[in-house]
């Protein structure tokens, strides 16, 4: 495949945007927050970046360096893929999962690890549920010296410990959620001590921890528009790609969870779209989770403890508690602002998809191109499918990509279960 350049800069979408998502709210007062709010939380640089309107942004030459160890990821023709469906469209996909945590989500906890430390914390906390986050902070907090706590749903530190065990080899303290360290999280065990944990508590016990010394700052590996930004590196490269290939896109896919992975994926075509050009953008997320397709567009909590602020976003209630499909990734009640802004004003749309097609999609993906992908990419390939298909049937030859945002090699369980017969839609 073609060879493109490392980017040089994050592209901030919001200098391009006609109307800005409202402000974020302080969960007490209900008054927008002041950047002043967050520095308890979050390093200065993080903050600028956060509320920054800048077009873009220089990514410093050492996370340039970090990145070169597995950037420019590659962009591959799915060509026995499109063989299989039978299909004249053609069908590219761009692989995050090639470095060693697996997924995009390296590509901030680089870009937070290094200026947390240029801003002189020492150590940083964070949840993680399924355990790709926490892998991809352990990963990013080693290459830049910093220390990190995880405070690790405590079901999924019981059933998934070869996450765990990526993120002690990387030298991170992973801590079964709820734990007797921080007030948070000994009230839930007092009134449960067998309690399962769940990600809300989690993120109370972080961010508790972090907000009592000033050296130790928190992490988060999704929704926020600093986040977002980081991730602009895909989008930027495939639109590279796709030019020196003579491509265009008719179509581009990717999965949502939080927004991470699609915004980055999508930003940088969203703008051309912005300037008229004709792509049709589609976020994919689960039937069992639909905050786009089912959710409202409304002011709500980041967290279950309504302990974060209030952003404006599509959302299922900070309170939804969804059921345990196998895309763990997936499986958040809100969206980031920026993404729901973007399908309110129609700029994107949005497809829910049933967990037993995602799986299905997912296994013929492994049987054609040889890459078992994360249950939360094969979101994006079941939609890709059907784009493909309904191509054949209506013989065009659009060109679709999607992003394939991680592998699936820490997921076999999951995989287990499906062809087991025992995962229901
Ligand atoms: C976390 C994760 C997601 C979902 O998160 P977003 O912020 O929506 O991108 C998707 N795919 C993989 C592989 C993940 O690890």
């Amino acid at each position: 495949m073609s060879k493109v350049n490392l980017p040089k800069y994050y592209y901030n979408l919001k200098a391009d945007l006609p109307e800005l998502p409202p402000p974020p709210l302080h969960p007490f007062t209900g008054q927008p927050i002041s950047p002043a709010d967050l520095e308890s939380l979050f390093p200065k640089s993080l903050i600028e970046q956060e509320i920054s309107t800048e077009r873009f942004i220089e990514i410093p030459e050492k996370v340039r360096e970090a990145y070169a160890e597995y950037r420019p990821t590659p962009l591959k023709r799915a060509k026995k893929l499109e063989k299989y469906l039978n299909t004249p469209a053609r069908i590219y996909f761009k692989y995050e999962g090639t470095n060693a945590s697996g997924s995009h989500k390296l590509n901030t906890a680089l870009a937070q690890a290094y200026f947390n430390k240029l801003d002189g914390t020492e150590q940083l906390t964070t949840e993680t549920g399924a355990g790709q986050w926490g892998s991809a902070l352990a990963y990013a907090a080693n290459f830049f010296g910093l220390k990190l706590t995880v405070y690790m749903v405590g079901i999924s530190y019981d059933q998934k410990p070869y996450r765990r065990i990526f993120m002690e080899t990387f030298g991170a303290r992973v801590v079964k959620s709820p734990s007797p360290e921080t007030a948070a999280g000994r009230k839930v065990l007092e009134a449960d001590p067998n309690s399962p944990g769940s990600l809300g508590i989690a993120i109370s016990e972080a961010v508790e921890v972090a907000m009592s010394d000033p050296k130790t700052k928190y992490a988060l590996g999704s929704v926020l528009d600093h986040v977002l930004l980081h991730q602009t590196v895909i989008g930027q490269e495939v639109y590279e790609e796709l030019s020196l290939l003579g491509e265009k896109p008719d179509v581009l896919i990717a999965c949502v969870g939080g927004g991470s992975n699609f915004g980055g994926f999508t930003f940088p075509f969203v703008r051309e779209k912005l300037k008229g050009e004709n792509i049709e953008i589609i976020a994919v997320e689960p039937k069992a989770c639909p905050t786009l397709t089912e959710g409202e567009y409304k002011y709500d909590f980041g967290d279950v403890a309504g302990l974060t602020p209030k952003m404006p976003m599509y959302t299922l209630g900070y309170d939804f508690i969804p059921p345990g499909i196998h895309a763990g990734g997936l499986r958040y009640h809100g969206d980031s602002p920026l993404v729901s802004l973007l399908y309110k004003n129609k700029i994107i749309s949005a497809k829910a998809y049933p967990q037993l097609k995602v799986f299905e999609a997912g296994v013929t993906f492994a049987r054609t191109e040889g890459i078992i992908p994360a249950p939360e990419s094969s979101h994006a390939i079941a939609a890709a499918i059907d784009e493909a298909i309904k191509c054949r049937e209506e013989s065009v030859a659009k060109t679709i990509v999607f992003n394939l945002s991680g592998h699936g090699y820490f997921d076999l369980s999951a995989y287990e279960a499906y062809f087991a017969g025992k995962l229901k839609d």
